[in-house]
């Protein structure tokens, strides 16, 4: 598919068919001063009949009454909106059947139901699918253009999703940080992607999920069995600089009346923008991961340019004193395996070092290349050895290395025209998974 061919832009995602693996040293590695933030380039253009797909309850009661809906009224209408599009996944006012037919009518004539379209879907054989989402932009003709990827494991169904068009900041490592930014996601846009996932899925309440899908019939109720079951924003961009987006977005996704993903099923992953992370906590409250991905300022400033705005010493204070901290729960520390970069066992003992005292955990990912990209993915040797004084120092084995190993071997073989994503992708995605 020509289309999907193009979905090589997003953090983890790349289309390795079109690698070019460079060798090089580490010393020639990103020594130029990288800048540090972007401007956004483009903003959003509302759609000339806006959706009510992704709105909070406040933007569904300013929506009744553009619609006519007295005061009085319009809490339980909203109430009743809420059940049709987070619980039953309506597609159509029609389906409303709670609501009058002039209310239907009304709402039709002024709102929509749309999502964002899927333009393209990869799909593994592990059941692991990537989307290209399209996004409303100022000209029609050209979306904007957002990745979402689902993640099953056998007790859990991640959805990663995005929170900008491109990236604000410029990770030297990271395909998107190359890309200009085009614009913030709104908060629909943000809770939209669940939607459009539990749609693909069959995750709603009133669908049967199929069994290709792996869903366990009549056990809808349970969260941790909906095929959506968690939520990481790893996808696109960096969240804590759309920080009331995201708030708000989150907060659709967590409302227990609604797509019910509660907040420890929650994550939210951010480069380390210091001044927000304690706001996070305390207006958002999910789970935080934090990209740590080096152990000294001097590395942290090539690979994380943000670095030298908010320093490691900074960004760890702010990690301690994030809300709600206890070794139930803990922060993720990411750490990108870049070969001959950061992962030494040195630098592994230095990063235990480092988060003493801090109740985390510590989640290896291996790099995954993109095309143009100067650095290499760790031996795998290397990840196993660096996991091994992660593992000695008390955290759980970070990278599941049996199983990766496994991934890695299979691949290799897998030649089902459904395996689309490259190895080194899937076990990428699967590490961000962040599984215990
Ligand atoms: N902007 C946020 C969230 C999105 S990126 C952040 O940086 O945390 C999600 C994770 O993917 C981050 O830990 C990021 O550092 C990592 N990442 C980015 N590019 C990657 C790549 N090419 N290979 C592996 N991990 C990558
Ligand atoms: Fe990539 Fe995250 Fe860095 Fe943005 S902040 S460039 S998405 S790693």
């Amino acid at each position: 598919m020509g289309r999907a061919k193009r979905v090589s832009f997003g953090p983890l995602f790349v289309d390795a068919g079109s690698l070019t693996m460079t060798s090089f040293a580490a010393s020639e590695v990103a020594l130029a001063p990288a800048f540090i933030e972007k401007s956004p380039l483009e903003r959003y253009a509302a759609p000339a009949q806006p959706s009510l797909v992704g709105m909070s309850r406040e933007l569904l009661a300013q929506a009744l009454s553009e619609v006519g809906v007295p005061e009085r009224q319009r809490r339980m209408r909203v109430q009743q909106i809420w059940h049709w599009l987070y619980v039953r996944g309506a597609q159509d006012f029609d389906a409303m059947t709670t609501l009058s037919k002039v209310l239907r009518g009304a709402l039709a004539q002024r709102f929509t139901l749309a999502r964002p379209q899927i333009a393209a879907e990869q799909i593994s054989v592990d059941g692991t699918r990537k989307w290209l989402l399209n996004l409303p932009g100022e000209r029609a003709d050209a979306p904007h253009e957002v990745e979402c990827v689902y993640i099953p494991e056998t007790d859990r169904g991640t959805l990663c999703i995005s929170s900008q068009v491109g990236c604000t900041l410029n990770c030297t490592f990271c395909h998107t940080g190359t890309q200009r930014l085009v614009r913030n996601l709104t908060a629909a846009e943000i809770a939209a992607q669940v939607v459009v996932a539990r749609d693909r899925l069959g995750d709603w309440l009133a669908a049967q999920p199929p069994a290709s899908a792996g869903g366990v019939r009549g056990a809808a109720h349970e969260p941790e069995k909906r095929l959506v079951s968690n939520v990481v924003m790893m996808g696109m961009g960096e969240p804590l600089y759309n920080f009331e987006a995201v708030r708000d977005g989150l907060n659709v996704v967590a409302d227990g009346d609604g797509l019910s993903i509660s907040k420890r099923r929650i994550t939210l992953s951010t480069s380390g923008v210091v001044p927000n992370i304690g706001r996070a906590g305390a207006e958002i409250g999910s789970m935080l991961a934090v990209s740590l991905h080096a152990v000294t300022d001097e590395l942290r400033n090539q690979l994380v340019p943000l670095n030298r705005k908010y320093p490691i010493r900074e960004l760890l204070d702010a990690c301690r004193n994030y809300p709600g901290l206890s070794n139930a729960r803990r922060i993720t520390f990411e750490y990108v395996m870049l070969k001959g970069v950061n992962d030494s066992l040195a630098d592994a003992k230095a990063l235990v070092r480092l988060l003493k005292g801090i109740p985390a955990k510590i989640n290896l990912i291996p790099f995954n290349p993109w095309p143009g990209t100067k650095y290499e993915c760790s031996d795998w040797d290397q990840i196993e050895r660096f996991s091994e004084v992660i593992f000695a120092a008390g955290y759980a084995s970070p990278v599941r290395t049996p199983r990766g190993r496994d991934i890695l071997a299979a691949c290799g073989q897998l030649k089902s025209a459904s395996e689309k994503l490259s190895a080194r992708e899937r076990l990428a995605l699967r590490a961000m998974a962040m599984t215990d």
